[in-house]
């Protein structure tokens, strides 16, 4: 039987694969999609996930073209890079809203919904940055170390309703984010990481769809690297 899988920021890069990926494993899937168009060949509802309301009518929409949405992937996110001396209050705050108070968001507003049906997967995308720290990146790492311990919260606290919740940790994935590092930046990071390469957005996407499935129903709390080695699994 279909589920009801929602991607968050799936209009575009990693979120876009995921949602390609588990409508291929025969979900019905939704994407958020801030900008421009959705993206074809999915249910694309409209939704800055930095506004609650936005959420919540984004989610209404979803019930209401496939039910209430059993799989959630909380994928949206950015980055506003700068060295702590130089970075804004407004730089920090506002990447935190995005990936953590962003994923506080849809999680609190899908859960309504997976605990009525005693059942439910929630996969939170978070980075190997988030555990190794980078220089340059303090808003960013602390929002995604954030992910885990809310994350692993939710699966002590949803654990006893079938609901399991995991993080993805993905390293350098081929994406606009990393595209628009300077070329040495690139050389350094890939000589950096032990497979010697970056990711690609199907090798986070296939790890989404194991986490999702039947097949990983005893999986909760878990952080999954997919980083070529680079956080050697934390
Ligand atoms: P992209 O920049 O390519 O895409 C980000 C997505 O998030 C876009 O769809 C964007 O929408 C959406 N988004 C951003 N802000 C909001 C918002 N306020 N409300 C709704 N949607 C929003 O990123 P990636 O695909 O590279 O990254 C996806 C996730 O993976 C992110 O959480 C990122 O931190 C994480 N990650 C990425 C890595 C990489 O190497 N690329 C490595 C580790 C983690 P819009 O198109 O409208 O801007």
């Amino acid at each position: 039987m279909s589920r009801t899988a929602l991607v968050t920021g799936g209009s575009r890069g990693i979120g876009l694969a995921i949602a390609r990926e588990l409508a291929t494993a025969g979900d019905d899937v939704a994407v958020t999609y801030r900008s421009g168009e959705p993206p074809e060949g999915l249910f694309g509802v409209h939704c800055d996930i930095t506004d609650t309301a936005a959420v919540d009518a984004a989610f209404k929409q979803v019930e209401e073209a496939y039910g209430p949405v059993e799989v959630l992937v909380a994928n949206a996110g950015i980055t506003k890079d700068q060295l702590l001396a130089l970075m804004s209050e407004e730089d920090f705050s506002s990447v935190l809203d995005t990936n953590l108070t962003g994923a506080f968001r849809v999680a609190k507003r899908a859960v309504r919904g997976m605990m009525r049906k005693r059942g439910g997967r929630i996969v939170l995308i978070s980075s190997v940055v988030g555990l190794l720290g980078s220089g340059g990146q303090a808003n960013y790492a602390a929002s995604k170390a954030g992910l885990v311990g809310f994350g692993r919260s939710l699966a002590r606290e949803l654990g006893s309703r079938n609901i399991t919740v995991n993080i993805v940790a993905p390293g350098f994935i081929e994406t606009d984010m990393t595209a628009e590092l300077p070329e040495e930046r690139q050389a350094e990071i890939k000589k950096s990481v032990p497979l010697g390469r970056y990711g690609s957005v199907g090798e986070i996407a296939k790890t989404v769809r194991f986490l999702s499935s039947e097949d990983a129903a005893y999986i909760t709390g878990a952080v999954i690297p997919v980083d070529g080695g680079l956080g050697m699994g934390h």
